[in-house]
C-alpha cells in the first residue's frame, strides 16, 4: 500500500495560515488541503465544500459518535473536525495531505500519526496579531476576545512542534514552510 505524508499547520487565529496555504498550494498543486467540517457560520465569501463543510451541532455530534472524525476540537464557541475518510483515502493514494488545524487537534494527530510533520506559525508580535484579528472584522467582539485568549495559549505551546515559523513576511514564511515540508528525510 502506498502511503503519503501528513503535514499539520497550526498557529493562532489571524496569523495568516490560510493565505500561506493558498500560496503554497499554488506553487505545489500536488499537495492536498483537507477540507474540515465546522459548526461555525460561513463568513462572507466562504463556500461550502471549499473552505469548510458547514454543518450543525447535531450533525457534528453524530459524526463524532460514528468515529468519522480523525480529530476534532471546540474553538471560540464552535466545533471543528477533520474528516477521517478524506485524509485516509488521499494518504493511501500516496498523496501529501495538509491539515490546517488548531492546537488541540494537532495534539490528537500527534498521538495517532506520530510521523506527521508539525509546523507552528507565529505572529511577529502579539500586537500585530491583535490588529490582524480586528482588521479582518469578520468575527463578533466575543469571538475576537476568545480568539485572542486562545492565541496566547497556543503560542505558549509552539515549542511542541517540529518547526516554528514566524510570519512577518509572506514570501519568507512561505520559503521556510517549503523547506520544512520538502526537506529530505534523514534516516
Ligand atoms: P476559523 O474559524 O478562523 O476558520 O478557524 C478557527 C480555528 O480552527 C483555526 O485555528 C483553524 O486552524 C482551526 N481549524 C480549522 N479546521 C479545523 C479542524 O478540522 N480541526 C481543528 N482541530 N481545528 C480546525
Amino acid at each position: 500500500m502506498k502511503t503519503g505524508k501528513l503535514i499539520v499547520l497550526t498557529g493562532p487565529s489571524g496569523v495568516g495560515k490560510g493565505t500561506l496555504l493558498r500560496a503554497l498550494r499554488r506553487r505545489h498543486p500536488e499537495l492536498y488541503l483537507s477540507v474540515s467540517v465546522t459548526t461555525r457560520s460561513p463568513r462572507a465569501g466562504e463556500i461550502n465544500g471549499r473552505h469548510y463543510y458547514f454543518i450543525d451541532r447535531h450533525q457534528f455530534e453524530q459524526m463524532v459518535a460514528a468515529g468519522e472524525l480523525l480529530e476534532w476540537a471546540e474553538f471560540a464557541g464552535n466545533y471543528y473536525g477533520t474528516l477521517r475518510r478524506q485524509v485516509e483515502t488521499h494518504l493511501q493514494e500516496g498523496e501529501w495531505v495538509v491539515l490546517e488545524i488548531e492546537l488541540e487537534g494537532a495534539r490528537q494527530i500527534r498521538r495517532s500519526f506520530p510521523e506527521a510533520l508539525q509546523i507552528f506559525l507565529l505572529p511577529p508580535t502579539m500586537d500585530a496579531l491583535e490588529t490582524r484579528i480586528r482588521e479582518r472584522g469578520k468575527d463578533s467582539e466575543e469571538s475576537m476576545a476568545l480568539r485572542l485568549q486562545r492565541a496566547k495559549e497556543e503560542i505558549a505551546a509552539a515549542g511542541e512542534f517540529d518547526f516554528q515559523i514566524v510570519n512577518d513576511n509572506l514570501e519568507k514564511a512561505l520559503e521556510e514552510i517549503e523547506a520544512a515540508v520538502f526537506a529530505p528525510v534523514s534516516c
